[in-house]
């Protein structure tokens, strides 16, 4: 780990004023800490901002407004969370281990880098950590990489679990820099990687997030996440699905789903979401609404079995909800 400043702040103005390309907030540290001793990460200077009243968890008409430092831990286990969102609650239980959850802040899960071996083994080229350097996974062990959204100079999955039932919901982060405050949806915040994927996300080099908000929906209460891994716990998916439906009797009438996994950011499916839109919640529909969720998707040698496997991860999350209700 290479020699860098650390600094405490206690309040939003004084954590922003003076940050820059070469700083970084520390939240839990579990991303941070861990790549900059890889040295893949080396800010000259660490700001914590765990000092910063970042926390809480509220409900209200507009939704839930959650602080950017709050644990997942504390966020899956609160009732509000469980009972009107509960697919967040069930995306943040199924990721990492019960250790990294009651350490790792919202804000951090969403910042968290990808989990490409190339981009955290500094010996080899990475057009993510080095840009110009080449991209070793194009014809590497490409196996947990995505199919959606990849560029010539990167095939790199988004991380986060959470990530994905936030973008389901149209979900805004809240951001707060030297400049003032601003929000953006989540949806437009993670960018492609195109010819630049070092730069994943429109955040500016001093701002913070300071929190999300998820709007109150008729479907966000009767929702489910899917998380399809290599090993029952611990591990990242290989697919994920975060499917809500908003039903009139047996008629889908509204529907809202986006995927993990399989793309470069959190994934919304707006073309199934409107095949389910004044059908009945059959097995029929659901087989049919899913046929092309995965267009447009580009394999690579090791993760062919990405696409069907996305396929046949939707069906069982729509079954397992509608069965479940
Ligand atoms: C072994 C292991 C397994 C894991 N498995 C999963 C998994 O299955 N699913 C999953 O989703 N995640 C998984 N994770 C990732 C884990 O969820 C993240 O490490 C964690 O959420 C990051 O939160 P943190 O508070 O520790 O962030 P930090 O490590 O403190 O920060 C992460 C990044 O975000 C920046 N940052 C943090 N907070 C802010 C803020 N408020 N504003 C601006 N920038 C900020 C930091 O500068 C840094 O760049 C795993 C991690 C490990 C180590
Ligand atoms: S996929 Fe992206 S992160 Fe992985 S080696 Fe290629 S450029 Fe780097």
């Amino acid at each position: 780990m290479r020699p860098y400043i650390y600094a405490q702040a206690r309040t939003v103005r004084e954590a922003v004023r003076g940050a820059g390309p070469d700083t970084a907030f520390l939240a839990g540290g579990t991303t941070l800490v861990d790549l900059m001793k890889l040295e893949v990460m080396s800010p000259d200077r660490v700001v914590d901002i765990n000092r910063l009243p970042l926390d809480g968890l509220t409900l209200d008409h507009k939704g839930l407004h959650v602080g950017a430092l709050e644990r997942m831990s504390d966020v899956a286990a609160a009732p509000a969370v469980r009972r009107h969102y509960p697919m967040v609650a069930q995306a943040l239980e199924l990721s990492a281990s019960a250790q990294l959850r009651n350490m790792a802040s919202i804000g951090g899960n969403l910042l968290q880098r990808t989990r490409c071996g190339y981009f955290r083994d500094v010996t080899t080229p990475c057009n993510k950590r080095e840009p110009g350097s080449g991209c070793s996974a194009l014809n590497g062990i490409n196996r947990n990489h995505a199919v959606l959204g990849t560029s010539h100079a990167c095939i790199a999955t988004h991380p986060s679990d959470l990530a994905v039932p936030l973008v389901a919901l149209s979900t805004t982060v809240h951001l707060a820099s030297a400049r003032g405050a601003r929000s953006v949806p989540l949806d437009t915040f993670y960018t492609l990687p195109g010819a630049t994927p070092d730069i994943e996300n429109v955040l500016r080099p001093n701002e913070l997030i300071t929190g999300i908000t998820v709007p109150r929906s008729p479907w966000a209460a009767h929702s489910l996440y899917v998380k399809i891994r290599d090993r029952q716990s611990y591990e990242f998916a290989l697919t994920s699905a975060a499917v809500a439906l908003q039903l009139r009797g047996r008629t889908i009438v509204n529907a809202r789903i986006a995927v993990g996994g399989v793309g470069t950011r959190p994934w919304r499916l707006t073309a199934v979401e409107r095949a389910l839109a004044g059908r009945p919640a059959t097995s029929a529909t659901f087989e049919a609404a899913v046929a092309g969720a995965a267009e447009g998707a580009r394999p690579r040698e090791h993760n062919r079995f990405k696409p069907a496997l996305l396929r046949r991860t939707l069906v069982r999350a729509l079954t397992e909800l509608h069965e479940n209700r």
